[in-house]
């Protein structure tokens, strides 16, 4: 069998594994693909979820990452209602779970992450809601309305962008985060309190630093979340934000190495020559910060499923990217390229008052990361500017009457 004959199974048809298979169908690969999704639709963008989507803006049609017919017209063999349950490298079988098996050439595991489930007394009350999939969306589509009071557990991005879309539905809201701020995990902390301050100007009260340890209900429905300080908040429904979890479960069981994420090189193949590992699930070399690293984000998907693809087709290794990442909430637009692990300055150009600013983080004369509030220019030379290394003068950097493209000469 030549390589363009092989069988490419992929688990998992979320951005990544979708992705992937048009992609291969694109770099002309010619053997069988099967694609195995666990939902009962095909491939969809899950980021207009928590936004257009819960907001009425977006229908069902709009989030589809291709159209319907493209998967037969394609020759890919799209699975729904289907999940891997058990993988033999020996054989190279994996077993889904209608009792069938397949076999493959090459493997890809694009099986995502999934939303932690908070173990607390009252956590099975009705009212309290996840959102990572659509059938979660469309659930707390139904129960959101005007006058409502929604309680979110967690500061993060789910938190914060479902807060902003439920005040735009009517909805009061008020957000329970651990931290001593929000969106601790992907933000310093200039931009926490900027979108803290924002919030609160849409009337979305805030608990920070506040422990959840029970949900109080009334007829088996909740009607509050209770703190470990004792105060009951109350509330109609919950919405619990409190991060993921990769499903690296099969990689485990199937003996490849695995770390908080299936560990994977810069071609995104895990331990096993004929397995890969791509988008949420994966824990995957960084260069430009010398590191391994799990991406949680729509673009690194994409930039895994075209290594993947690359692989498999023979193609060189595509160039790497500098990561990125984006947030929608009222009329801002975050756009956060790079990641802030080891800088040693904070330079602000522009003025947050007017909601229009960036945020670099420097390590000494190069820029780590830049968080960029309605400024693309700043966004989209700062990410160049983070993957050429190059130094940069700070003075005129923080002067935005001069131009990113001549900050940037
Ligand atoms: P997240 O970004 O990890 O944020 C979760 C937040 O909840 C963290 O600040 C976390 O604090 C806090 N938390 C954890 N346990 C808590 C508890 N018991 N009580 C109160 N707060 C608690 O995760 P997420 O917002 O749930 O998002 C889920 C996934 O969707 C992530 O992968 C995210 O990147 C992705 N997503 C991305 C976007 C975007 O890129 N725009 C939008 C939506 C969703 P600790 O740090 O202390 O755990």
């Amino acid at each position: 069998m030549t390589s363009a004959e092989a069988h490419v199974v992929i688990v998992g048809a979320g951005h990544a594994g979708g992705t992937a298979a048009a992609l291969l169908r694109q770099y002309g690969h010619k053997g069988p693909i099967t694609l195995i999704g666990e939902e009962p639709i095909p491939p969809y963008q899950r980021p207009p979820l928590s936004k257009a989507w819960l907001k009425g803006e977006a229908d069902a049609e709009s989030l589809a990452l291709k159209p319907l017919d493209f998967y037969a017209e394609n020759e890919i063999d799209f699975r729904a209602n289907s999940r891997a349950v058990g993988l033999d490298r020996a054989t190279k079988t994996v077993q889904l779970s209608d009792g069938s098996s397949l076999t493959y050439d090459h493997l890809i595991l694009a099986t995502g992450s999934r939303a932690i489930h908070l173990s607390i007394p009252g956590s099975d009350l009705r009212g309290i809601l996840a959102l990572r999939t659509a059938a979660d969306a469309e659930q707390l589509k139904r129960e959101l309305g005007p006058g409502l009071r929604m309680a979110v557990v967690g500061g993060g991005y789910i938190g914060l962008e479902a807060a902003a879309s439920a005040r735009a539905l009517g909805a009061d809201v008020v957000v329970l985060e651990r931290e001593s701020r929000l969106l601790a995990r992907v933000a310093g902390e200039t931009l926490s309190n900027f979108f803290q301050a924002r919030h609160e100007a849409q009337g979305v009260d805030f608990e920070l630093g506040a422990s959840v340890s029970a949900f109080e209900g009334r007829n088996g429905r909740v009607t509050g979340v209770q703190l470990a300080d004792g105060r009951v908040i109350p509330c109609d429904l919950v919405l619990v934000g409190v991060g993921v979890i990769p499903n690296d479960d099969l990689a485990k069981i199937a003996g490849l190495e695995v770390n908080r994420g299936i560990v994977v090189d810069l071609e995104a193949r895990t331990s096993d020559p004929a397995i890969f590992a791509i988008g949420d699930v994966a824990l995957r070399p960084m260069p430009i910060y010398d590191r391994m690293f799990r991406m949680e984000s729509v673009p690194n998907a994409l930039e895994q499923a075209k290594q993947v693809a690359s692989a498999i087709t023979g193609r060189p290794a595509p160039s790497g990217e500098v990561p990125w990442q984006w947030s929608d909430q009222y009329d801002l637009k975050l756009q956060i390229a790079g990641y802030n692990f080891d800088s040693d300055q904070e330079l602000v150009r522009g003025d947050p008052a007017t909601g229009k600013f960036a945020l670099f983080h420097l390590k000494g004369d190069q820029i780590q990361c830049v968080e960029a509030i309605n400024s693309p220019p700043e966004f989209m030379m700062g990410r160049q500017l983070i993957g050429n290394r190059k130094p940069v003068d700070k003075t005129r950097l923080a002067d935005p009457t001069i131009s990113m493209k001549e900050v940037a000469g």
